[in-house]
């Protein structure tokens, strides 16, 4: 299970929201998984310390990855390729000449190679253009490692197995129990790997994600398939059906990447609440979400909420700030 590399400034803090806590009424604790690094920084350096252990261990010495314009995983992924001395490649959903700011700086910052793709091709086609990029890397003696949307597959959703086991640790020193552990939900591997953590340490709290695209009934299917990847790399399955993941839905907003002035009106609250910056695309959503639903009374049954703040802070663009 140690199968990783360790680049990851682990175990993230956590700390409670006294503040936020107060105003909504519940205990409320937050994961800084924001803090895993800098230019690492965020929930997926935990999958790639697994995923890329794996492309070292095939003698890759390319990393070839897919996102969003602004994506977090494959700014994570261009710096570590860099620390290992590996050359990156990364297929963006957008279009050169797009403004340079962000994550996407930073790719550039790290010397990454890039292919735009349009949104269909994204959509249908990511796969087949990382495997052409791969076979025109072997055409010149390199070998190529692919890394799915978001990591999430069975070994990088082993990430956050293991962060969950790093949960249950800082419990006991704490002294406390959370019962309601709640993450972003954008490709699913962190939610299906504090799920499968949650159940094979015999914890009973339950895991909610917040879907910041598409439906619940999408990312139910999208974990259970996760939960059987994970299950090849460790050798125990989980009996799990799809009403048990719990995903909420009704955050999406506009989409993907879109936002509402809402949403960034909240960030703001909250920023000036906690000292803590949430960014627009996933966490952001995700703690709007979980105040709208202890309003409601969703989280009644439930004493210590435990956020994981997933990171994402250089996701922020132009429009997004526009709308403070
Ligand atoms: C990718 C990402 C998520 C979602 O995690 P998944 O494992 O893809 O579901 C949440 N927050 C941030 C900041 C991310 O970059």
């Amino acid at each position: 299970m140690e199968d990783r590399i360790k680049i990851a400034n682990l175990p993230t803090r956590i700390i409670r929201l006294d503040r936020f806590s107060k105003e909504v009424g519940k205990n409320v604790y937050i994961k800084r998984d924001d803090e895993t690094g800098i230019e690492i920084s965020g929930n997926k350096i935990r999958k790639l310390e697994f995923s890329v252990k794996e492309a070292l261990e095939n003698n890759c010495d390319y990393l070839i990855t897919c996102g969003g314009i602004q994506s977090n995983h494959a700014r994570a992924t261009a710096a570590v390729a860099a620390k290992l001395g590996l050359g990156s490649y990364l297929v963006l959903r957008g279009h050169e000449g797009e403004e340079l700011e962000g994550n996407l700086f930073l790719d550039k910052l790290l010397g990454v190679k890039i292919r735009f793709v349009t949104k269909d091709e994204y959509r249908y086609k990511r796969l087949e253009i990382m495997k052409e990029i791969k076979k025109s890397l072997e055409e010149k003696g390199h070998k190529g490692y692919i890394i799915p949307e978001g990591a999430s597959n069975g070994v990088g959703s082993l990430g956050y197995v293991k962060a969950m086991k790093e949960i249950l640790d800082q419990e006991k020193n704490m002294g406390i129990k959370f019962d309601a552990i709640v993450v972003t939900v954008g490709s699913g591997g962190t939610y299906a790997g504090l799920y499968y953590g949650n159940r094979i340490n015999g914890n009973l709290a339950t895991i909610y994600g917040f879907n910041i695209c598409d439906t619940r009934e999408h990312f139910q299917e999208v974990v259970l398939n996760l939960l059987d990847e994970i299950s090849i790399y460790t050798g125990k399955k989980i009996d799990v059906t799809k009403d048990e993941i719990d995903i909420i839905d009704g955050y999406p907003g506009l989409g993907y990447a879109l936002s509402r002035p809402e949403e960034i009106e909240f960030i703001h609250h909250f920023a000036q609440l906690e000292g803590i910056i949430l960014d627009p695309v996933y966490t952001g959503k995700a703690m709007y979400g979980l105040a709208e639903e202890i309003k409601k009374g969703s989280f009644d049954k439930h004493e210590n909420i435990l956020f994981i703040h997933t990171g994402g802070v250089f996701g922020w663009n132009r429009e997004q700030r526009g709308l403070l």
